[in-house]
C-alpha cells in the first residue's frame, strides 16, 4: 500500500494510491500529520487507514504531495554506510554504524524547493537514501529489527559542508529548514520484497551523480536497528536514514554543490523519487 498526505487546497489529508494513481481519501485525523497519527494508532496501518476509508478519489495529478511525515518523532540517521561513498570522503570505515540526528523541523515535501540559506553556506549538497520508517515501539530491551518497520521511503540527506566540517557535530549543518526531502509517499513494508535489494540514484540538473544498490550497504536495515535501538526507545513514527552511496557533489572532481535553480531527483526502485528545486535565499 501506498500512504501519501496530500492537500488540495485546504488540511493535509491522508490518501492510499492505487496502482492507478488514484487517491482514495481518507478522513481527517485529529491532527495535521494524519500518517504520523495512522502509525501511532497501534492497530497498524492497513486497519488503521481502513477505518479511515471515505469512499471519495481524486487523481494523483490533481493533489500536491506532501512530506508524508510532516514532523516524525525523531530523525536518526547514518553516516558512511556505503563503501564506496566512505572511500570518497577519505574517511576511515566505522567499526558499528555512525549515527546522528537531523532536527524534525528539516522535513520538506518531495516537490518542495530546498531553501539554502546563502548566508550561513556555499557548500550545500545532495545525499540519496533510504528511510526506515518505524511502525512500533521497539528497544531498548529486545533490539530493534526489521519487524518493526512499518514503511520504507525516499529521503535526501541535504548537507551544508562548510557548517557539517566546521562544527565537527554534523547536526546543524543537516538540519537547515527543508533540508530532508522525503516521499513522495510511504510503501508499506508488505510490498518492499528486499529492501536491500534496490537500486538507489540522484541525478543532478540531468546528471546521474549518484547510482548504487540498497544492497552496498555496510550495516545492513537490521543491523542499523539493533544499533540504533541499543539504548534509546524508537517509537512509531520515528525515521531512520540508513547512509547514502558515492557520488556526492562535495567529493566530485571539481566538487558540484548545489546551485540556484538547480533540480535535484533522488530515487529509490519500487519507492519513488523526489523532485525538489533548489533556490538560495540571502
Ligand atoms: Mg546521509
Amino acid at each position: 500500500m501506498r500512504l501519501a498526505r496530500v492537500t488540495l487546497g485546504a488540511e493535509p489529508v491522508a490518501a492510499v494510491v492505487d496502482a492507478d494513481d488514484r487517491c482514495h481519501l481518507l478522513a481527517p485525523t485529529l491532527s495535521a500529520d494524519p500518517l504520523l497519527d495512522l502509525l501511532r494508532d497501534g492497530r497498524g496501518l492497513f486497519e488503521a487507514a481502513r477505518a479511515l476509508t471515505t469512499g471519495d478519489t481524486v487523481d494523483l495529478a490533481e493533489v500536491r504531495l506532501l512530506a508524508p511525515l510532516h514532523r516524525p518523532g525523531k530523525i536518526i540517521a547514518i553516516g558512511l554506510n556505503y563503501p564506496d561513498h566512505t572511500a570518497e570522503t577519505g574517511m576511515a570505515p566505522p567499526s558499528s554504524p555512525l549515527t546522528f540526528a537531523k532536527y524534525p523541523t528539516s522535513v520538506s515535501g518531495p516537490a518542495d524547493d530546498i531553501v539554502v540559506p546563502a548566508a550561513l553556506t556555499s557548500q550545500v549538497d545532495y545525499e540519496a537514501e533510504l528511510a526506515v520508517v518505524i511502525g512500533r515501539r521497539c528497544g531498548p530491551e529486545g533490539h530493534a529489527s526489521r519487524g518493526d518497520v512499518a514503511a520504507y521511503t525516499v529521503a535526501n540527506d541535504v548537507s551544508a559542508r562548510d557548517v557539517q566540517f566546521a562544527d565537527q557535530q554534523w547536526t546543524r549543518g543537516k538540519s537547515f529548514d527543508t533540508f530532508t526531502p522525503m516521499g513522495p509517499w510511504l510503501v508499506t513494508a508488505d510490498e518492499v520484497a528486499d529492501p536491500q535489494a534496490l537500486d538507489i540514484w540522484t541525478t543532478l540538473s540531468g546528471r546521474r551523480v549518484q547510482d548504487d544498490n540498497t544492497a552496498s550497504m555496510v550495516f545492513d536495515i537490521d543491523a542499523v536497528l539493533a544499533h540504533v535501538s541499543a539504548g534509546t526507545t524508537l517509537e512509531p513514527g520515528d525515521v531512520i536514514l540508513t547512509g547514502t552511496p558515492s557520488g556526492a557533489g562535495a567529493f566530485l572532481t571539481p566538487p558540484r554543490f548545489l546551485a540556484d535553480g538547480d533540480v535535484v531527483e533522488v530515487g529509490i526502485e519500487s519507492l519513488g523519487q523526489l523532485r525538489n528545486t533548489v533556490r538560495l535565499r540571502d
